[in-house]
């Protein structure tokens, strides 16, 4: 079901970075296609407000909401009837996060760069935020944990969700979010929360959105993060500059980097994990063991064919975006997965810590074999919002830092300025702008 590619031999060494990451599978249908789709969804948005909101929504969701924003009461009635197990998961999964996210929050640092002049960086939380959670092919409660836990420990003040409304909803939530959803964000506080979900979302929160009689139905924000499909991350890449971005948190990706040590039923299994949440998600296999790659092979035939998502599981897997990677050996498969540089990158190897050590590019690490990707989808403390389609050799996965702004204070004495003054106005000399060098001399003049 799933294609080989063998890179054993001469084939790896006569690619560079560039020429390697081109022969690795990867999907046909990539962002930059998908953004000629959401260019006129996000410009309907700008120019129609709330009307072309409800309208996209019945589009591409088959379902009018009954109000965009979802009232309080039926926020907290999600609450109350969360049912209790999934109550206590959430519980502690928001728990594990925040021990984690908490940790990393930065502290202001003051340098003093001569006698009489510092200079601070001072962290200061964006003002006001939209969170995308994902509610198309899955609903994803957990998503509403990894984007809200972070901001919250930023402390971002004003922060809005938006989710897909669900066509399956009935009673007091029907043409609204995925009840899962609206429990976790009342359980995390958060208030605002839209029933608007794909790349509309993402032009509600750059616009801001009105009715018709000018009545405010959402208001602008600075910052977008969240992931979602492939439009939700054109649309995020269209925007970018006019709104803050995260990573491209777009269609999940798994590398698993094996030798023959690894369990090929739990490789299966993680293959499978991610293939299941998307027809465009990719799993990709890289090895050095022909006998590793025959017997996942075999598990993968046998355990899609149990599971309850088969359809969408085979679609992912033998599409061109997925595929089993030979090499000689896991030094070559460091060099591969490298230039890959996925999303999530488990290494199942002999010494895994210490191979995992030597990776530079990828958006989480799972080391070993008992962290497996959909530990960290729920429950590791680590954040599943993370960069895909190879951004990961250039960006992070959402954090407390997302949300934060470093100022730089810059505080100098008039001493300070008169010592480090010819400094100023050789350099502005030397690019013939000799205002900038006056701005300086200036304030001396009275001096000589
Ligand atoms: P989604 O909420 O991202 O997208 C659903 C929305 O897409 C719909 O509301 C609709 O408005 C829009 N849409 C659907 N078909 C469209 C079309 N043909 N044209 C324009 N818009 C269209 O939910 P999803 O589809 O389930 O996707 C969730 C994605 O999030 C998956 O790809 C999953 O792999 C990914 N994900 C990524 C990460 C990460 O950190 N990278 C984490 C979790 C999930």
């Amino acid at each position: 079901m799933i294609t080989r590619t063998d890179l054993r031999g001469p084939a790896l060494a006569s690619l560079d970075a560039r020429g390697l990451r081109d022969t690795l599978p990867r999907a046909a249908f990539d962002v930059e296609a998908a953004l000629d789709v959401v260019r006129p969804i996000c410009e309907q948005v700008r120019h129609h407000g709330a009307e072309a909101l409800r309208e996209l929504s019945e589009r591409f969701d088959q379902v009018r909401p009954q109000s965009l924003r979802v009232p309080g009461e039926v926020l907290a009635a999600a609450l109350e009837q969360l049912d209790p197990d999934i109550r206590a998961a959430l519980t502690e999964a928001i728990r594990r996060a925040r021990l984690v996210h908490d940790d990393q929050r930065r502290t202001d640092t003051t340098t003093h760069v001569a006698p009489g002049g510092t200079v601070t960086e001072r962290w200061v939380p964006v003002d006001r935020v939209g969170l995308y959670v994902p509610g198309g092919v899955a609903v994803l409660a957990s998503s509403v944990v990894m984007n809200v836990v972070p901001a919250q420990a930023a402390g971002v003040t004003s922060l809005a969700v938006a989710s897909p409304p669900q066509r399956s909803n009935t009673g007091a939530f029907a043409g609204y979010p995925d009840p899962t959803i609206l429990a976790a964000c009342a359980l995390l506080g958060v208030d605002e929360v839209y029933a608007v979900g794909g790349a509309q979302a993402i032009a509600m929160f750059a616009y801001g959105a009105r009715e018709d009689d000018g009545t405010t139905v959402c208001e602008p924000v600075s910052l977008v993060t969240g992931p979602g499909n492939i439009y939700v991350v054109a649309a995020k890449r269209l925007l970018k500059g006019l709104i803050g971005i995260d990573s491209e948190a777009g269609p999940t990706e798994i590398a698993i980097l094996a030798d023959e040590t690894a369990d090929a039923e739990h490789v299966a299994a993680d293959l499978i994990s991610q293939a299941e949440h998307d027809t465009l998600a990719a799993a990709v296999l890289v090895t050095d063991s022909e006998e590793l790659a025959t017997a996942v092979e075999a598990a993968l035939e046998r355990r899609v064919a149990r599971t309850k998502h088969a359809e969408r599981i085979r679609i992912s897997l033998t599409g061109e975006q997925s595929g089993i990677v030979l090499v000689d050996d896991v030094e070559a498969g460091v060099r591969v997965v490298d230039a890959y540089a996925a999303e999530h990158l488990e290494i199942q190897t002999r010494d895994a810590a210490a191979v995992a050590a030597r990776i530079r590019n990828a958006g989480a690490i799972f080391v070993g074999a008992y962290a497996p990707v959909s530990l960290g989808d729920y429950a590791a403390g680590s954040n599943h919002v993370l960069p895909t389609g190879g951004c990961a050799c250039h960006s992070s996965g959402l954090s407390v830092q997302s949300f934060l702004r470093g100022i730089h204070v810059v505080d100098y004495t008039q001493d300070a300025l008169r010592e480090v003054a010819g400094v100023v106005t050789t350099l502005a000399q030397a690019e013939d702008l000799p205002a900038h060098g006056e701005a300086v001399t200036a304030r001396f003049e009275s001096d000589e």
